[in-house]
């Protein structure tokens, strides 16, 4: 049987544990906060709040405009973008940060329509699945109607058997965001390829939680977030990835993004009349990037890289099964009788870096009676509690002790209470 005790020695053996003096959770600390949600919002990182005030006051402060230059804010986007391709195995020059996950992934989908349907006009079918995120959803429909097409989608396991002469891309979500399940992105993509169809990743449950090797799954495009696993802060920026190959390709036709703003043109400064897109991802830029947001986001990604010499994504990796095989345990062992079940897949290597369990009635008033007592978690609807773990800063300890909160929440039954049952905006 785990015993606190033995989660105290396992802390004391993890290689990452320096790490966690990267954040600002002294005060977390200090309220007794365990924080299980870095998969909505990131902490932040201890150094940020010193970086923003030095671009405030000194860069945009004294430099002022001169900073674009000066500060080098104009390749800044590019900068921090080719730090996050260093965590998910793509190459330098191929990532941006720009816009938000949406609207990039509205962009990635415009790309890969256009070089799917050149040669293959027929095919107008975008395929994603039931469960994906909402908004992806949302994107990917908008933009299937726009161009005469339509967007399918079906559940996890009938994808492959979907990769038909009809369909122009697969749009997936890497890690599914509601149950943590994991896609085989090189399969998946391997199988759409020999179909004939272009892949679109959305590595928002990914990047920064668990090995991803874009180029090493031979993907076509990807996109994700800022400010989930790579702690960029709310409304962090995005990122936006095209292959060696495609990039190549967009370049060689000539391909304009739906969103053809001046940053994305090839000479903004010649401030030309008309559109030629510049080459390279610099084509995804629409108009300005948020140097402060973007400032804050190479924080984040920087206490990441710096993991690298603890032995970096894979010990993260690790060390993010390790706490949730033990919080599945220990939810097993302890919190029995009370109607959860486990929603993530039981198999380590089908999932990404979070635990969510389902209760029939009572999910969001037990989630916010544990966020009462301490432990953020989130509850995503309809039945679902959801505890992200950022192996950065997520302790052993954390885990035992908001499973032994969860326990006590619902042996009182103090979820009851009426103030549990109102709904806040977000949840
Ligand atoms: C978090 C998340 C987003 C967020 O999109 P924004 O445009 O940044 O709000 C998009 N897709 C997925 C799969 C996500 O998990």
């Amino acid at each position: 049987m785990t015993t606190r005790e033995g989660c105290e020695r396992l802390d004391a053996a993890d290689p990452l544990r320096p790490l966690r003096h990267q954040f600002a959770l002294a005060d977390a600390d200090a309220r007794g906060v365990i924080y299980l949600d870095g998969n909505s919002l990131g902490a932040l990182p201890a150094r940020t709040p010193a970086r923003l005030a030095e671009v405030v006051k000194v860069e945009w402060g004294q430099g002022l405009v001169g900073s674009w230059n000066a500060a080098e804010w104009i390749t800044l986007a590019r900068r921090v973008g080719d730090k996050i391709a260093r965590l998910v195995g793509a190459g330098p020059g191929e990532m941006i940060v720009a816009d938000s996950t949406s609207i990039n992934l509205f962009k990635a989908l415009s790309a890969a329509i256009a070089l799917v349907r050149r040669d293959a006009p027929a095919r107008a079918r975008i395929l994603s699945e039931h469960t994906n995120f909402p908004s992806d959803l949302y994107v990917a429909d908008t933009l299937a109607r726009a161009s005469g097409m339509e967007l399918v989608t079906v559940d996890h396991d009938g994808l492959g058997a979907s990769l038909d002469e009809h369909v122009a891309v697969l749009m997936l979500t890497e890690v599914n965001y509601r149950t943590g399940r994991l896609h085989d992105m090189k399969a998946l993509t391997h199988a759409a390829h020999a179909a004939g169809v272009m892949t679109v990743w959305d590595l928002s449950h990914s990047a920064g939680a668990l090995p991803v090797d874009l180029n090493g799954a031979a993907a076509d495009f990807a996109v994700g977030c800022g400010y989930k696993f790579l702690n960029g802060g709310p409304g962090a920026p995005a990122f936006i990835w095209a292959s060696g190959a495609m990039l190549a390709r967009l370049d060689r036709e000539e391909w304009r993004s739906p969103l053809s703003g001046w940053l994305g043109h090839a000479d903004p400064f010649a401030f030309s009349p008309t559109y030629r897109p510049a080459s390279g991802v610099d084509r995804f830029v629409c108009g300005t990037p948020p140097i402060l947001s973007l400032a804050a986001l190479e924080c984040g990604v920087d206490v990441l890289l710096e993991a690298n010499a603890l032995g970096g994504i894979a010990t993260i990796r690790e060390k993010s099964i390790g706490l949730a095989e033990l919080f599945i345990d220990l939810v097993q062992q302890r919190c029995a009788g009370h109607e959860l079940s486990l929603v993530t897949p039981r198999e380590p290597s089908h999932r990404g870096s979070q635990v969510c369990l389902s209760h029939p009635a009572a999910a969001y008033p037990i989630v916010q009676a544990l966020i009462a007592r301490g432990v953020v978690g989130d509850f995503r609807a309809p039945d679902v509690l959801r505890f992200g773990l950022t192996p950065l800063y997520t302790r052993f300890v954390d885990v035992w002790d908001a499973v032994d909160r969860l326990k006590q929440v619902l042996e009182s039954g103090e979820w009851r209470a009426p103030k549990y049952a109102v709904q806040t905006l977000v949840t």
